[in-house]
């Protein structure tokens, strides 16, 4: 068993980890909310080190990320657990399982970065449940991964400490964050969670040089507010930069959210429209299937820089960073520093 960083030991025996926000103290035998850490006789250990669920080679896109790295390959691997309990998850079957119960197979952080060369992919990704939780695997496999020039990145909820996230700093190049609502309300009933710590996070992901792109899943009558939406992306504009990309994507009913109807287009293509006056220079649509929103295009003169279809990218007016037409500076990063 591999001992967890980001914690403390106690003098009544019991643990105290900092890796996530809800900085559980953990008894003697038990878990912590994420289900896969555990004080055992005073000591945290990470049960999933070196246990996956799911491995797979994925466009980039997929993440959603069309700002790091596009029409590349990521290599894409998921554990188990999560420190969200969101009703509505997409991968509960993998988010909410005990390990004795999953489906896990080994793999060394060495093994991944071979396979992720050997898959022709420019980067990894920790993704389908929360990387966050897997803290001592992904620190590994990712230093390995820089030092063999691959790209970085997490597909997360943002509900990572500060300390953690410094620690992982010299290894992340890319924190995909999902900004769920901008409302306290939401975290707090949906996930069993808290908005602040989330901004914090991302503030820090963006002060830590990391690339950020935010992916806000739009849910009727729970976040679908255009005056909520509108204050999200007010902060986004702020805080992190007109040139942040947002996606605001379809929801369809999932796990324990079953009791309204998916995203209709229209509020979806509202919203896109609604960020562009605010000033956002990248927002997309996703979970709608051959939308022009997903495409990317210049702010500057609107000429179409990246085609996306489904998950593949055609590159029609963007010469590495530049748009071919006005030679307006597009932020988007086409190669691993
Ligand atoms: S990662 Fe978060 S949920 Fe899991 S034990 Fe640590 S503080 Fe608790």
């Amino acid at each position: 068993m591999h001992e967890a960083r980001q914690y403390t030991k106690n003098n009544d025996g019991t643990v105290s980890c900092s890796l996530c926000n809800h900085r559980c103290t953990i008894k003697e035998g038990k878990h912590g909310i994420c289900g896969v850490r555990k004080n055992g006789h005073g000591t945290l250990f990470a049960e999933t080190y070196g246990k996956i669920s799911a491995e797979a080679i994925d466009p980039i896109e997929k993440k959603p990320l069309y700002h790091y790295l596009p029409g590349t390959l990521s290599y894409s691997l998921g554990g188990i657990g999560c420190n969200f309990h969101c009703e509505h998850c997409q991968n509960w079957h993998i988010s909410r399982v005990a390990l004795r119960d999953a489906h896990v197979r080994s793999l060394t952080p060495a093994e991944g970065v071979d396979r992720a060369i050997a898959g022709q992919c420019q980067s990894i990704s920790w993704t389908y449940n929360e990387p966050t939780i897997w803290h001592e695997y992904t620190l590994d496999m990712g230093t390995l991964a820089r030092i063999k020039g691959l790209g970085t990145i997490y597909v997360t909820n943002g509900y990572i400490t500060e300390e953690a996230l410094r620690e992982l700093a010299p290894m992340l190049g890319a924190f995909r964050v999902d900004l769920k609502a901008f409302s306290e309300e939401f975290y707090k009933t949906v996930c069993g969670a808290h908005l602040q710590p989330v901004l914090d996070s991302t503030l820090l992901a963006r002060e830590l040089g990391m690339h950020i792109e935010t992916v806000t899943l739009v849910i009727p009558g729970l976040n679908d507010e255009m005056e909520e939406i509108s204050a999200l992306i007010r902060w986004v504009i702020e805080h992190l930069g007109p040139a942040t990309p947002m996606h605001f994507s379809a929801f369809h009913p999932d796990y324990k959210m079953t009791d309204r109807g998916a995203t209709p287009v229209a509020t979806l293509e509202k919203i896109y429209r609604r960020a562009k006056e605010l000033g956002l220079r990248f927002p997309y649509i996703g979970n709608v299937y051959n939308h022009q929103y997903e495409n990317t295009y210049c702010p500057a003169c609107g000429a179409t820089l990246i085609e996306r279809h489904g998950f593949s990218s055609r590159f029609i007016g963007l010469d590495d960073r530049q748009c071919r037409n006005c030679g307006e500076k597009i932020e988007v990063v086409r190669h691993v520093s």
